[in-house]
């Protein structure tokens, strides 16, 4: 049997484990602590099942209205997907180009979402990794002074936290107005300042959100993308050359009660970021070093044992968390911010380990 070439060296991401061998605290993949808005379950009861039978709407039109109103554009600067993960797909063949083709690097940085590199891999688009500061804040002009086809940022960042504040991120749109600068907004309910307000200013920048951690609903798969009409009409030509039906009926009915429902989710996600500061100023006072983080996680490490440890000996005991291998990394492990009894005990556990 013959394969192609590319399938022998693709290393695809890895998601964090869902265990099934026992009940597990389940701090690792960064879902959210508390469940959908109440929206979310009337809508799931009033639907027909016989609907089911008819192809969903391709554009999701409604959809995009209410994430048009809800970030005060319009429906054509909108293009949803099937988790953010496929919107940020998408953006590589979309805006990017092979380096047979004349490709210079997109750029990123070394300790950020590891499922960039994997798309510029399966794309076959060239990429350079810019290393964060020493302190893993992001620093801006190391970006703006290298030759690049275009920019990846994570804001907040995964696997730190930490945010940078949009005049960064303006500064480097406005370094060249010809190549893209894209943001991941995963994180940016919980705490940091969204760039999508600059969207409207900016034909260059495209901000990637998702429904999956701010909005609780990691099991409908939706993300969506905020930017200029022409950035989003390439999207579709993507979206329209691969899979024309992303978004299946049941995901665009829930994704609408969602997003109508700012009061729910501001509600459980300020919760979150105050449990995230507390968790955080206790661990400091014991001993760790603990990333400002403006994300529902923390990345955290103690001098004298390392990520793998900590992370298998919570593992043993019921607390799942994530722990990345790497120099810049493997001392840390990155904790989802649970509800206040999860982060009890997490910090109960992490501290009778240490
Ligand atoms: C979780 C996450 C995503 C993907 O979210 P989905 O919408 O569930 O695909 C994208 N970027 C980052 C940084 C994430 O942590």
């Amino acid at each position: 049997m013959r394969y192609s070439k590319l399938i022998s060296v693709l290393k695809p991401y890895t998601a964090g484990e869902q265990p099934k061998d026992k009940k597990y605290i389940k701090l690792n993949t960064n879902e959210n602590a508390y469940p959908p808005s109440p929206a979310v379950k009337e809508a799931i009861g009033a639907v027909d099942y016989a609907e089911l039978r008819l192809y969903p709407d391709p554009e999701a039109t409604e959809l995009c209205g209410a994430l048009a109103q809800k970030h005060g554009v319009l429906s054509e600067n909108i293009f949803t997907g099937n988790g953010s993960d496929e919107v940020l797909g998408f953006c590589f063949p979309a805006f990017f180009d092979r380096k047979e083709i004349g490709g210079v690097p997109v750029l990123f940085a070394d300790v950020t979402y590891s499922f960039y590199p994997v798309y510029a891999n399966l794309y076959q688009i060239p990429y350079e990794v810019v290393p964060l500061k020493e302190d893993y804040t992001v620093d801006i002009e190391d970006y703006a002074a290298k030759k690049n086809q275009g920019i990846l940022l994570c804001n907040p960042n995964a696997p730190t936290g930490i945010a940078v504040p949009t005049e960064g991120i303006e500064r480097l749109v406005k370094a060249d107005r010809e190549r893209l600068v894209l943001v991941d907004e995963a994180y940016a309910d919980f705490g940091g300042v969204s760039a999508v307000p600059l969207t409207k200013k900016y034909d260059n920048l495209l901000v990637v959100r998702t429904f999956s951690k701010g909005a609780s609903l990691a099991g409908i798969r939706c993300g969506y993308a905020v930017g200029a009409a022409g950035l989003i009409r390439a999207l579709q030509t993507v979206k329209n050359s691969f899979n024309s039906y992303t978004l299946d009926k049941l995901t665009q009915k829930i994704a609408i009660a969602a997003c109508k429902d700012t009061a729910y989710y501001d509600m459980i996600n300020e919760r979150i970021s105050n449990i995230r500061d507390k968790a955080s100023e206790t661990l400091r006072k014991k001993g760790f070093t603990v990333l400002p983080s403006s994300s529902n996680f923390i990345f955290l490490k103690k001098d004298g044992i390392g990520g793998k440890e900590l992370f298998l000996g919570l593992r043993e005991r019921g607390v799942l968390v994530r722990y990345f291998a790497g120099a810049r990394t493997g001392d840390f492990i990155r904790v989802t911010i649970g509800t206040e009894d999860e982060t009890e005990i997490f910090i109960r556990t992490l501290c009778n380990l240490t």
